[in-house]
């Protein structure tokens, strides 16, 4: 089909000025390893690894052999009443990353219905234990936690809100934690451990019994990449402990090696309730996304339900659709036999070393980091986020995918990623900031 301005009318596309990207087009038409190439031939590294997703690198053969072959037997199984056997293969797999007792995997297609299955969860278990009082929801400001409803509701990022009223009722935001004293700061911060506090405020607002679960992405990745105080998650993790609340962390972009290990809980020595998951999952291969859930929350919903009826009236047609398992089956292999997590862990003192080097150009505002995950936030040109948009215009034309979010440029390689590859990633970056 030839693409003109008239045949790119009819994709409404997501999160994207339509306008804008129909006057101008900038396309993939072909993915390999550390590289997407464009529709002028030309070869753009991809400091994103797609949206968070690739973590294995591009176009692994692996994977396309097992979806394919998936799909050759058994195309698609109702997913209620009916199952496959990749289903169960993928949540023991799964549960072997997830810390201990999160042993229980709800399949979903997204990160976005994978926080709205955790929230649906979370009151589906206060009900269960007979604390049906417990309807507040308490997320954070910054946070990302997609975009289904509850995610909205969760959401503390305005943009994401502001046009679609109040999807939810009683959800509070604790304050974020990007605070002016931690600029610079390579992993966690040292100030700003008591803002977790702010939780025992919400306790005391609306009743020690009131609150059902708080939502935490363990780094905040796509509001611009808020790596938590010293201290802060376990602080939350207390004070839920000590008034029954439930601790999920939204691990959609932390998960699957991000920040060195599997989860970022295990990183941070911090374990939630509940995780979820998706992206890196299946190495962006297939939609697909994930709850793991503790075993006490599974067992409270499943056994104290009437026998004959489903214990948990939630899930999705495609839910552990057949071709995701196996897509995420294949990513699974590839991350042990490659030791792509220790792999990345190994890499990341390297890319932050990179990353910082940058700090000496004017616009440059601020380097976070942990992992391989990394925000560079340059100072605003004449409205917020202008100058952001316009920076991954210039990267792409350079030949480098980033992700922006406002003015800050969300730098996340794959694993496979080589030195000689951050080091591309870093001269393109600071070529570009340095006409600012
Ligand atoms: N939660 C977090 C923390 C995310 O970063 C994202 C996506 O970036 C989502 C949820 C939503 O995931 P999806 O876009 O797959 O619905």
């Amino acid at each position: 089909m030839q693409l003109t301005e008239a045949t790119l009318e009819q994709h409404w596309m997501p999160f994207t000025n339509n306008r804008e990207f129909k006057r101008e087009p900038r396309m993939f038409v072909r993915a390999a390893g550390m590289y997407y190439w464009n529709q002028q031939g030309g070869k753009v590294l991809d400091g994103s690894s797609g949206l968070f997703t690739t973590a294995a690198g591009h176009c692994r053969p692996e994977i396309a052999k097992a979806v394919n072959e998936q799909l050759q037997t058994l195309d698609f199984t109702p997913s209620f009443l009916r199952g496959h056997s990749g289903a169960f293969e993928l949540a023991n797999a799964v549960a072997e990353l997830t810390p201990k007792h999160l042993d229980h995997v709800f399949f979903c297609n997204s990160g976005s219905e994978a926080v709205d299955t955790a929230i649906k969860i979370a009151f589906a278990y206060h009900l269960a234990h007979k604390e049906a009082q417990r309807t507040y929801l308490i997320s954070r400001e910054r946070a990302y936690h997609g975009v289904n409803m509850g995610g909205t509701a969760l959401s503390g990022m305005v943009k994401n809100r502001e046009a679609f009223g109040a999807v939810m009722p009683g959800v509070l935001h604790l304050r974020h934690t990007l605070l002016p004293e931690n600029r610079f700061t390579r992993g966690m911060g040292e100030k700003g451990v008591e803002l977790a506090d702010d939780l025992l405020r919400f306790v005391q607002l609306v009743g020690e019994k009131r609150i059902a679960a708080v939502f935490v992405e363990p780094i905040a990745g796509s509001t611009g990449v808020i790596v938590p105080p010293r201290g802060y998650l376990q602080r939350i993790r207390e004070i839920c402990d000590r008034y029954g609340i439930l601790l999920v962390f939204d691990e959609v972009i932390c998960g699957f090696g991000r920040t060195g290990d599997s989860f970022a809980a295990s990183s941070f020595g911090v374990t939630p309730d509940m995780i979820t998951m998706a992206k890196a999952l299946t190495n962006g291969a297939q939609p697909m996304g994930a709850v793991a859930v503790r075993d006490s929350i599974y067992r409270t919903i499943v056994d104290s339900a009437p026998d004959g009826a489903p214990e948990f009236f939630h899930g999705y047609t495609y839910s552990a659709h057949p071709a995701a398992c196996a897509a995420a089956i294949a990513t699974l292999k590839i991350y042990e036999t490659e030791r792509l997590f220790a792999k990345g862990r190994e890499l990341a003192p390297y890319f932050l070393d990179e990353l910082f080097g940058l700090r000496d150009l004017p616009v440059v505002a601020d380097v976070r980091g942990f992992g391989l995950l990394a925000g560079v936030e340059i100072k605003p040109g004449a409205a917020p986020g202008l100058r952001g948009t316009e920076l991954q215009a210039k990267l792409f034309d350079r030949g480098l995918h980033v992700k922006t979010t406002g003015d800050v440029a969300i730098i996340a390689p794959a694993f496979i990623a080589t030195r000689a590859e951050i080091d591309q990633l870093t001269a393109i970056l600071r070529d570009a900031l340095k006409e600012y």
